[in-house]
C-alpha cells in the first residue's frame, strides 16, 4: 500500500480543451503511461511536479485534492496523465464520490474505465484498440499516421474533436485540422486554450 497512488502534479486550474474548456478543475496528473506516442508533449514521469507525491490511501489523496479547492462548490477533478486508468481505481472513485466530487477523465482508451466516473474523454492513439469505446467526448490529436478518425465516428460519444498536435509543426497541424473539420461533418476543432492562457 505504500506506493498506492503516484501523482506527478496536482493543481487548481481551468480545463483547457474540449467541451469542458473553461471549467474550474483540480488537475490530477497521475504518473506513468502504457503508451509511448512519438508526439507526446506531456511530462508524466516522477512525482516531482507541483502538488505531486505518493499517496498511500484514497483518503490521503482525496484530502490533498480538497485542499487545492478554494470555493465551497462541488469539486471537479480532472484525472489525466500519462494514462490515469493505470491508477484510478474503484476505491478512489468511491472515496471521491463520497465527498461529492465530480470526476472527469482523460484517457487514451486502452483500458476500460471503472463505473462511477462522471465525464469521460477518450483520445485514441494509432495502432491501439479502444477498450473504452463510449463516453462523453472523443478527441483525436491530429494528424496521426495510420489513423482514420471516421472509424471512431460510429462509437457512442456526444462530442467529436480534432485537435492539432502541439509541436514544432503546429501551424501546419492546425491547418490540417481545420481542413479535416471542414471536409468531414460532425468533427469540431479543439484548441488547447491553456497554451495561450499560461495555465497548466
Ligand atoms: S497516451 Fe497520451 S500521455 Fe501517453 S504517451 Fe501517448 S500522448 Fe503521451
Amino acid at each position: 500500500m505504500s506506493d498506492k497512488y503516484r501523482v506527478k502534479e496536482m493543481v487548481l486550474t481551468l480545463q483547457g480543451e474540449g467541451a469542458m474548456a473553461g471549467t474550474p478543475v483540480v488537475l490530477l496528473r497521475f504518473e506513468g503511461c502504457n503508451l509511448s506516442c512519438d508526439f507526446c508533449d506531456t511530462d508524466f514521469t516522477g512525482t516531482d511536479g507541483i502538488g505531486g507525491g505518493i499517496f498511500t490511501t484514497p483518503g490521503n489523496l482525496a484530502d490533498a485534492i480538497e485542499e487545492k479547492w478554494i470555493s465551497d462548490t462541488q469539486v471537479n477533478i480532472l484525472c489525466t496523465g500519462g494514462e490515469p486508468l493505470l491508477q484510478l481505481d474503484p476505491p478512489l472513485i468511491k472515496e471521491l464520490r463520497a465527498r461529492s466530487c465530480k470526476i472527469l477523465l482523460e484517457t487514451n482508451g486502452t483500458l476500460k474505465a471503472p463505473d462511477g466516473i462522471h465525464w469521460i474523454c477518450v483520445s485514441p492513439k494509432t495502432n491501439t484498440i479502444p477498450l473504452q469505446n463510449s463516453g462523453d467526448e472523443i478527441k483525436i490529436v491530429w494528424p496521426q499516421k495510420h489513423m482514420n478518425p471516421e472509424t471512431f465516428k460510429k462509437l457512442n460519444f456526444n462530442h467529436f474533436w480534432i485537435q492539432p498536435i502541439f509541436d514544432k509543426n503546429y501551424n501546419e497541424n492546425l491547418e490540417t485540422s481545420i481542413e479535416y473539420c471542414l471536409t468531414h461533418p460532425g468533427w469540431r476543432l479543439s484548441l488547447q486554450t491553456h497554451r495561450f492562457t499560461g495555465l497548466p
